[in-house]
């Protein structure tokens, strides 16, 4: 019996319930369907007939076909396959892969929202365009800032929106300014914005205690300098102690001061990066307001300025005016100085309701507490791997994140990648890996707010174990993971022939 006969007989040809799965392709049988429908009792029209040419695709026939069941049970299959935050801690450093209450779904599916389309008059989506209202000032709330836009549909589209916002402020002052300055420590997403832009980056780097030095600053900044990017908690989880002295100097000669607020969720209902001289800053709706993405949802990077750049703001901004039956929410279009649009519609609208819903449920106590025990987490696990044959680079108290160094175990022959995959086999999805680039043999691990100290325990007993297992036995680790489906993959392989499109394998 062949491999694909056998998986279509019994499905299956791993063991047990832990199953094995072949393509759709390969369980596609013709004529197979997810649907039936009555007969036509209208003649019968070709799409070809009616519509103009060259809008039926012709090569949708290798499309699968499949019944309703196999359909279903192929990606429930295939989910067991992944790690996820519902299985276990992901501790993906600067991701912040954070628990998504079930309460945000539930409310993301109230049919007033989840039915709503995003061409329908405004006077027809009064509530959702409340929302969206509420929404932006909450996060100015926040974040000390004056005025935020929705749009962007990622951290970098927002990156992106801000670096723009900046150009247009100087454009519209006659201003040519050429460069942005950006730290050593930043995610790749800043220079790639400041590039986007046309600007020159002018790379700092942070001090030995993993922060921004004023004077470093100073001695980068001068007329020709847009601005300066800082994330704040930086990739390195410290808070940067001197950031209301970084704007001063910034903003002293002209420039603008962008904010990265991906790590704002160790900083809610603590500190302002609006009252650290912030003039616009990001924020990562996926990350710090619980939506869910790495596979679960699309991103959403809401951009907040204060007022200067408010009429660089990207079209339509929500408007809220309070008349005599009680306030109405319009859109605006009408904004000479915009930046223009950055979305074909409002942005990512569902995660605006799950992260709004968030934002409710905690309310302002709820919220600071997620930041405290954010940095109470991470604080737990650096306090525990101190004096274990991880190294920690920079020790000091760190913010939602720590990184330690497996540098001291490259003697064994074992990789940081090594020992990030025997990770998985022990149930973890791992840590993030050799970054930030200053740090050799970097992890970097966000255990977020929502793990236990038992939780927190296991997975340092694991990341113990496997130090101890790189110096008796590091072939194992070497060649893990070897408790999954797939085990480890031909990396450059993949990256040389990657083979992204299935075809029929000519019949032998
Ligand atoms: C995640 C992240 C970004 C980019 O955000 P995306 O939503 O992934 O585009 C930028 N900066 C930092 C520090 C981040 O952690």
């Amino acid at each position: 019996m062949s491999d694909q006969d056998r998986i279509s007989e019994v499905g299956n040809t791993g063991a047990g319930t832990t199953y094995e799965e072949p393509l759709l392709f390969e369980l596609s049988r013709e004529g197979r369907a997810g649907y039936s429908l009555p007969e036509l009792d209208v003649p019968r029209v070709l799409p070809e007939e009616i519509l103009p040419e060259g809008s039926v695709r012709e090569d949708l026939k290798t499309l699968p076909e499949l019944s309703e069941v196999e359909i279903v049970r192929h990606f429930t299959r295939l989910s067991t396959w992944n790690a996820a935050v519902d299985f276990g801690l992901y501790p993906l450093g600067s991701c912040t892969m954070k628990y998504n209450p079930k309460i945000n779904e539930k409310i993301a599916r109230i049919p007033g929202f989840l039915l709503a389309h995003p061409r329908q008059p405004d006077a027809l989506l009064q509530g959702f365009l409340e929302l969206c209202y509420e929404l932006e000032s909450q996060l100015a709330a926040i974040s000390g800032m004056d005025r935020v836009t929705l749009q962007p549909a990622a951290g970098a589209q927002g990156e992106l929106a801000g670096i723009m916002m900046i150009r247009a402020y100087h454009e519209a002052r006659d201003e040519q300014r050429t460069k942005i300055i950006i730290p050593d420590t930043a995610h790749g997403t800043n220079p790639a914005s400041a590039a986007l832009n046309g600007y020159k980056v002018v790379e700092v780097p942070s001090s030995d205690e993993g922060i921004l030095s004023p004077e470093a600053v100073a001695g980068a900044m001068d007329d020709d300098v847009a601005g300066i990017m800082v994330t704040n908690p930086n990739t390195l989880g410290f808070f940067e102690e001197h950031m209301t002295a970084i704007s001063e100097i910034v903003h002293a000669r002209g420039g603008l001061v962008y904010g990265d607020g991906a790590n704002l969720n160790a900083l809610m209902g603590v500190a302002r990066p609006g009252d650290l001289g912030i003039d616009v800053m990001h924020f990562n709706l996926h990350k710090t307001f619980s939506t869910p993405h790495g596979g679960g949802g699309p991103g959403s990077g809401p951009v907040g300025v204060k007022n200067l750049l408010a009429p660089h703001l990207p079209t339509p901004v929500i408007q809220k005016e309070v008349g005599a039956e009680g306030p109405q929410f319009r859109l605006e279009n009408d904004l000479p100085h915009s930046i223009g649009r950055l979305h074909g519609n409002f942005g990512n609208a569902g995660m605006f309701v799950r992260a709004y819903t968030y934002l409710r449920s905690l309310g302002p106590e709820g919220l600071k507490h997620c930041s405290e025990m954010a940095v109470l987490n991470a604080n737990y696990i650096l306090a525990r791997l101190r004096g274990t044959p991880y190294r920690i680079p920079f020790d000091r108290t760190v913010m939602h994140e720590c990184i330690v160094s497996d540098a001291e175990l490259s003697e064994t022959g074992v990789t940081t990648a090594d020992i990030a995959k025997r990770l998985i086999d022990h149930g973890y999805h791992p840590p993030t890996t050799y970054f930030p680039l200053i740090v050799p043999g970097a992890l970097m691990i966000e255990p977020t707010e929502t793990e236990s100290r038992e939780g927190l325990d296991r997975f340092v007993d694991a990341l113990l174990s496997i130090a101890e297992e790189a110096k008796t036995d590091p072939d194992t680790v070497r060649t893990a993971p070897h408790h999954t489906r797939r085990s480890r993959m031909d990396e450059t392989k993949a990256a040389r022939h990657p083979v992204l499109k299935w075809t029929p394998e000519p019949p032998t």
